[in-house]
Order: structure tokens, then sequence, then C-alpha cells
């Protein structure tokens, strides 16, 4: 038996990333900042595809974290977050001393339901606040209804936050996701589409906001030949190591688009003949990268056979699944705030599983979890 662990996304280098570090090695630009910092952020801007600024920093937490604060979120504000995410939406908010206001999924793109979601900003306005932003997540790299929330969003004036961490090479009626919002948020973290070992970026359409983000993310220093403060700031900046992996990543990020959705296919043409299993699909108004393939196992229609008892036998062999993302109004953390909506993501919580879904896959490996998916399901 093949005992070699099938990952859901491991990192994945092109092999152009150690030119760049080594780079960064020979002319002992070790330091934080750089040529690569400033490279890896044109290289980010030329691919987003309009006159977008780019700040790259140590992480997509910290890019929110800051995007929050140049949105002026202050203590007791309260702040609209997509439910279903990564814990990492929701966290900054809190770090702000703010309130999150969490929102259900819809069942088409999984993200944000524009009903739920209007109906929260209308009950939060007539509780007397009204929220400072909205955070919306491209869930698995599947791009929420732009349209219809930015149309909520101005009606309300309510600036939108754009968590594209796991979108990056995904994209929304020809419009590249990361600036699809007000601003947007992209991750590098180890398990995304392309890695920089760990970092993010903050995308905005304005310069004076990268100024400031860029200003904040280190240090917050005033123009004075000592160290000199008038607001707090962050320990936030990208190092020019980490952005020499990214550049090099860059050069492969369309190859990544392509093999991840080469995954969602080979997934299609596995369930396609199997009763009570669907795979998460996008519309064709956007193109998504793809970047984890998931399915919804209905057991009413599968004698039985769960996604629990899926990802077990899975995991007998070695390869990883995991469940959707918990929803945030169900984790013991955020239990006591604010909830909106029905319970879609709830459901997709119960049914779902993620699959393994990186760019390195191998035929062989494909071929691994083909095998115990038919045997799992009597074929
Ligand atoms: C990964 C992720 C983040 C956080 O990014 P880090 O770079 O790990 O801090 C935020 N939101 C979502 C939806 C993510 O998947």
């Amino acid at each position: 038996m093949n005992t070699e662990k099938i990952w859901l996304s491991s990192p994945h280098m092109g092999g152009g990333e150690q030119k760049y570090v080594q780079e960064a090695f020979d002319t002992n630009w070790i330091a934080p900042l750089g040529p690569n910092v400033s490279g890896f952020e044109e290289d980010l801007a030329r691919y987003l595809g309009t006159d977008c600024h780019v700040a790259a920093l140590s992480s997509g937490t910290a890019a929110l974290h800051l995007a929050l604060i140049v949105l002026g979120v202050k203590a007791g504000d309260e702040v609209i977050c997509q439910s279903m995410t990564f814990s990492a939406s929701a966290n900054p908010i809190v770090y702000l001393g703010a309130t999150p206001i969490f929102i259900d999924s819809e069942e088409n793109t999984w993200n944000l339901c524009p009903v739920a979601l209007e109906a929260a900003i209308a009950d939060r306005i007539r509780l007397g606040k009204k929220p400072k932003a909205i955070i919306a997540v491209h869930l698995y790299g599947v791009p929420f209804q732009a349209d219809v929330i930015r149309k909520i969003a101005s009606k309300y004036e309510i600036p939108i936050i754009e968590d594209s961490a796991e979108a990056l090479g995904s994209s929304y009626e020809n419009e590249k996701c990361g600036i699809l919002g007000d601003i947007g948020i992209l991750s590098f973290n180890g398990n995304k589409i392309i890695t920089t070992s760990g970092g993010g970026a903050l995308v905005t359409k304005d310069p004076k906001i990268k100024e400031k983000v860029v200003f904040l993310a280190t240090q917050a220093r005033d123009n004075a030949p000592h160290y000199q403060h008038s607001e707090i700031g962050y320990n936030y900046r990208m190092s020019n190591v980490c952005a020499g992996i990214g550049r090099g990543q860059m050069e492969v990020l369309d190859a990544h688009v392509k093999a991840r959705r080469a995954m969602h296919a080979f997934y299609q043409n596995l369930f396609h003949d199997i009763q009570g299993v669907s795979l998460f699909q996008a519309n064709d108004t956007s193109y998504p990268n793809y970047w984890l393939s998931a399915i919804l196992v209905d057991e009413n229609q599968t004698n039985g056979i769960t996604r629990e008892h899926l990802r077990l036998l899975l995991d007998a062999e070695h390869i990883e699944s995991r469940p959707l993302w918990k929803p945030m109004h169900l984790q013991p953390i955020f239990l006591n705030y604010p909830y909106y909506g029905g319970a879609v993501s709830e459901t997709l919580f119960e049914k779902g599983l993620c699959l393994p879904s990186g760019s390195n896959l191998t035929d062989a490996e494909r071929d691994r979890i083909r095998k115990v998916v038919q045997t799992s399901f009597g074929l």
C-alpha cells in the first residue's frame, strides 16, 4: 500500500523562486523591504489588471486588520462578516474591539446571502448602528455575487472588504477577484494557490490608502530623524526574502489555476455517476480558480454513506480531506454575536467535504483518490 500522504493543498514551487531569494542574499537585502517587495507588488498589480495599488504584508490576517483600520473601524463599531469562512476573516474585527455581525450563505455560491445581508443592515440601522464595513469572502475560489452585493453596499453606503484570500486567479464577469470591493485582501499562506511561505497583501485603487497601509505596517513612524509616533503602528510588512518567493510564484500562477481547475474536472468526472454527491460549481458569470474542490454528500441518496464515512476511508489510505469551514456563528468564541439568516451554512457544514486539490498532484495520486471514492460508494 502506498502510504505517502496526499494533502488537501500543499506548497508547489515553480523553480524560479530561488533566483529571487538568491538575489536577496547576494545583495544582502535580507532585512524587510527591498527590490523583491516592490517587484512582487508590481507583479500583483499588473496581474489584477487595473490601476490598483498593492501593499505586500506579513499575512492575509494582517491585511484584513489594516483594511478595517483604514476604513475607520473602532471599538464599539459593528462589522458585517460572512459566517461561513475561515476564522481569520472575523478575528481582526474583534482585535479592534468591534462587533462582528454574522450572515448566512446562499446556496448557489456558498457566499454572502444578499437577502440576509440586506435584512441585517436594515435591522442594525433600526437598532441604532450602521455597520462600518462588509467582509465578503470568495469561498474556495468561487466568487460571491459581486453585482448584487455591491448594489446593496452602495445603497447603504457601506464599504466592502473583499476577502480574496482563496481566490487569486478567479474572476467575476471579467474582473479579477481582489479588485471587486473597496479594499481587497490576498493570502500567500502555505496552503493557498501561491505561497510566500506566509504572507498577504492589501489591494486598493487609492494610492493614499496604500501609503497609509504601508505606514501603519511599518510601525507608523512619522517623518523625523528620530523615532517619532503619533499613531499606533504594526509590524506587518512582508520581508524581501518572502517577496522573492512570491515573484517566482507569480510566474506559475496561471499554471496553478489551470491545474486546480483540472482537479475540479477530475472530480466532475469521478462523481458524475455517483448518486447523492454533488460537486461545488460556479455559474457562468464567474471563472473560479477552484482553490479547493468540495462536494456535498446527501446520505438519503447514497445508501447512508455520509461525508464522514468518506473522510475516514480517505484518511485510512493517507489521503487528507476536510469538512467545509465551520460557520463562525457556531464557533464557541463567536456564539454570542448577532447572526442573520437561516440554516444554509449549517447544512453545508454538515454535508460538505473538501478534497485534495493541489496543483502538484500526480496521475498516480489521482488514481489512489479515485479507487477510494469508487470503493466507498460500492462501485
Ligand atoms: C487563509 C485565509 C485568510 C487568512 O490569511 P493568512 O495569510 O493565513 O493570514 C483569511 N480569509 C480566508 C477566507 C482564508 O482562507
